[in-house]
């Protein structure tokens, strides 16, 4: 069982994922888009480390929707509100248990994934964080082993290389969108990464 000190892990784990990644989530921002993705996760999940330790919500539901909606305040960009929507939704659908099993996490994943596919107008191949998204809520879903999504994560974030942007800013380039990693995707494989490092450790 999961309980509300896991989700504070996980959430100050990719705070220091967010940390050691920034500059390589900025440089591949800065060939497709606008070079601040890793300042804007930085700044917003610092903010999130910091209303956990303050606030210490006391369930998972309670501690991924004050997650959220601090990433929805500090985050400017697209990914604010997207990241924000994803963890708030994921949270919402867990309720008020003070603990929650795998596979309800799984399924509250899923619904989480959706909203951020309805609120960005994205789907799978877009060139989005949806795919790493898609595929990890799908492994995590069958198989409910966090190995398995951090691994269908890791292989969604580098199979959008070849795929051209269709949603965000690096859409506006077209097919000079090809050939690069999307910065969000990789974004979305660290939060996968540390959801299973925590579940490991
Ligand atoms: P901005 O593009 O506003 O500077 P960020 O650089 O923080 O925001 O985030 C960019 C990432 O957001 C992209 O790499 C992509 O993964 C994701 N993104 C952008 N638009 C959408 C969308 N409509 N749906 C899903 N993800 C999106
Ligand atoms: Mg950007
Ligand atoms: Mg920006």
């Amino acid at each position: 069982m999961l309980d509300a000190e896991f989700f504070r892990r996980w959430m100050s784990a990719t705070a220091d994922a967010v940390d050691r990644e920034a500059g390589r989530l900025t440089e591949l921002d800065s060939a497709i888009g606008d070079a601040d993705h890793g300042s804007n996760l930085q700044r917003g999940f610092a903010a999130v480390a910091a209303a956990l330790e303050k606030e210490r919500p006391a369930t998972p539901g309670a501690v991924l929707a004050l997650a959220g909606r601090q990433l929805i305040s500090t985050v400017g960009g697209a990914s604010g509100p997207l990241y924000g929507t994803l963890l708030r939704r994921t949270g919402k659908a867990l309720g008020d248990d003070s603990e929650v099993t795998p596979g309800k996490l799984a399924a509250a994943l899923g619904a989480g994934v959706d909203a951020v596919a309805q609120l960005g107008g994205a789907k799978a191949g877009d060139k989005t964080m949806l795919d790493a998204l898609i595929p990890a809520a799908g492994a995590l879903g069958e198989s409910l082993s966090f190995g398995a999504a951090r691994e269908a994560a890791d292989e969604g974030a580098l199979a959008t290389v070849p795929l051209q942007a269709r949603k965000g800013r690096a859409s506006y380039l077209g097919e000079r969108s090809i050939g690069h990693q999307d910065p969000g995707a990789t974004s979305s494989a660290l939060l996968i990464g540390t959801l299973a490092d925590t579940a490991e450790a």
